[in-house]
């Protein structure tokens, strides 16, 4: 199956990463404020350049620029499943899917499963994503304080900065 991950990063905005392996690369989107668990919730999310699949397992504080500097820790991380559907019920390929501005899909991860949404506003480009409606939806909780932690080595960010760990990316 193919993977996700989410990675909080420190950069001039702390923001979090979202992105999914499609064809072999990592499609990514930040999300300033992270995902949210209530589906009545609509989180920004702004399309950056696709990332190699092993930057997946990166955390550590970046020293170049290629990726941007800044600690990085991954918030969570697992798998994902396409759910994504045309008018007529066929599945559409992921790629097709952010092609046509509307990519469902449900994670199986540590700390976020159930389905979700990127869907293009086409204001300015911009993305939302937003929790599906599903028994993983919970209304109340906010994850992303609930739980800062890193899935790989249970730092903060701040933890993270502090250690000035480069990580094992070999090219940052
Ligand atoms: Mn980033």
């Amino acid at each position: 199956m193919p993977v996700f991950v989410v990675q909080l990063h420190d950069a001039r905005r702390l923001h979090y990463d979202v992105r999914l392996e499609v064809d072999g690369v990592l499609k990514s989107w930040a999300v300033p404020r992270g995902p949210s668990l209530d589906p009545a919730v609509k989180r920004l999310a702004v399309p950056t350049d696709d990332h190699a699949m092993d930057y997946a397992n990166y955390e550590g504080v970046h020293a170049g620029a290629r990726y941007g500097s800044g600690a990085v820790i991954v918030w969570d991380a697992g798998d994902y499943t396409n759910q994504t559907r045309d008018k007529a019920r066929k599945l559409v390929e992921p790629a097709d899917a952010i092609e046509r501005g509307h990519f469902r899909f449900a994670l199986q991860g540590v700390k976020l499963t159930g389905s979700w949404a990127f869907t293009r506003t086409g204001r300015d480009g911009d993305w939302l994503l937003v929790k599906v409606r599903d028994e993983a939806a919970e209304p109340g909780l906010d994850l992303t304080t609930a739980e800062p932690r890193s899935i790989l080595s249970g730092l903060t960010i701040e933890e993270m900065a502090e250690s000035g760990h480069s990580g094992d990316q070999s090219q940052p």
